[in-house]
């Protein structure tokens, strides 16, 4: 008698009945409410002069411990972007900017998602506000960061500098918009107050222009797109027409 005849004989295995399609699946739910805010001053003409860079970090002063300046971007970043979802732009972000300080790095991730500035062409002098950082060096939920932006005048070459505020991220506190404005303020009138301040001034913000024929800085690689650029908006210096 073979040693497994009885299987053989008793046929095909009857199929488990299918469950019945369900209307609604029981699901755990997970939500993340993130939300950053900024906001910057009016705009402020510096008279071009020497050591603007120095200048910039004493506009800071009185308000910040440790500030740390931005460069804009070099033209071959020019697509590098905080949002993790862009991929090449993510990466290249986070390669140009992982020595940076976290406070630093933060303050970048609210002013480029809420398009408060462009490393494009701005150079940005951050630091820290208010509130605290954890251990490791990073902000907590409630702090403020700030500082100034700047590019130059491409007509007259002069420094143009704003002042700018953000925070936000998983929670604020109650009282984090009344603070930052008021920080706002301060920081607005450090820039005012600059021995070469020639007051403020309404200014349309350059945009980068990626076609052809726009005069392009032999400097820095800026095509402003404008043929009316005397001055190279990123780098300050005087543009160069073949
Ligand atoms: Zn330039």
């Amino acid at each position: 008698m073979p040693l497994f005849g009885k299987t053989r004989r008793a046929g095909p295995v009857e199929p488990p009945p299918a469950p019945l399609p369900v209307e609604e699946v029981s699901s755990h739910e997970f939500t993340l409410k993130l939300s950053y805010s900024a906001k910057t001053s009016e705009v402020v003409r510096i008279k071009n002069g020497k050591g603007m860079a120095d200048k910039l970090h004493d506009m800071l002063g009185g308000y910040v411990r440790e500030s740390e300046l931005v460069a804009p971007l070099p033209p071959e970043l020019a697509q590098a972007s905080p949002n993790i979802a862009r991929v090449p732009g993510s990466v290249q972000w986070l390669q140009y900017n992982q020595g940076r300080s976290p406070v630093t790095r933060h303050a970048m991730v609210v002013f480029e998602t809420c398009d408060a500035i462009d490393m494009v062409f701005e150079t940005l002098v951050v630091g820290l506000l208010d509130g605290h950082v954890d251990t490791s060096g990073y902000p907590e939920y409630n702090t403020i960061v700030g500082g100034v932006v700047s590019h130059w005048d491409e007509i007259s070459g002069d420094l143009l500098v704003r002042a700018i505020v953000g925070w936000g991220g998983k929670g604020v506190r109650g009282d984090t918009e009344r603070t930052a404005s008021r920080l706002l303020s301060g920081l607005f009138n450090n820039i005012i107050a600059d021995s070469q301040s020639m007051g403020t001034v309404v200014v349309e913000r350059p945009v980068p222009f990626l076609g052809e024929g726009g005069a392009i800085c032999q400097h820095c690689g800026y095509n402003s797109g404008h043929e009316r650029a005397f001055y190279c908006p990123k780098c300050g210096m005087r543009m160069v027409r073949g």
